[in-house]
């Protein structure tokens, strides 16, 4: 193993199946609800999108799609769609996992 570096990898907290990369966070200290914190990430692999929908979250509504992990369809957060305000257009297609939805693993 000498030489090669991990890239930290973060899974579903329910069946750990990898669904981020540390590397790909956005924003850290992203809050996604009454004391819920998130990460911002530019892409996210193996989960699956449900419908759009607009919502309100605290900084305005927003159309986002709920993200479900591919293997056990766990709701672990969501990717934002469509923001109706310019201030928030670095969220738009990139998705916030929840922290407490997200394992790291092996690090
Ligand atoms: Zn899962």
């Amino acid at each position: 193993m000498a030489g090669v570096i991990l890239r930290r990898a973060y899974g579903c907290y329910n069946c750990r199946k990898q669904v981020a990369l540390h590397d790909d966070i956005v924003k850290k200290n992203f809050v996604a609800g009454h004391r819920k914190r998130a990460f911002l990430f530019s892409h996210v692999k193996n989960v699956v999108t449900g419908p759009k929908t607009d919502r309100p979250k605290l900084t305005g509504v927003h159309m986002v799609a709920d993200v479900h992990c591919s293997d056990c369809g766990e709701v672990l957060g969501w990717r934002y769609e469509k923001v109706y305000n310019e201030a928030h257009n670095y969220k738009l297609s990139k998705t916030v996992l929840v922290k407490y939805k997200i394992v790291k693993l092996d690090w």
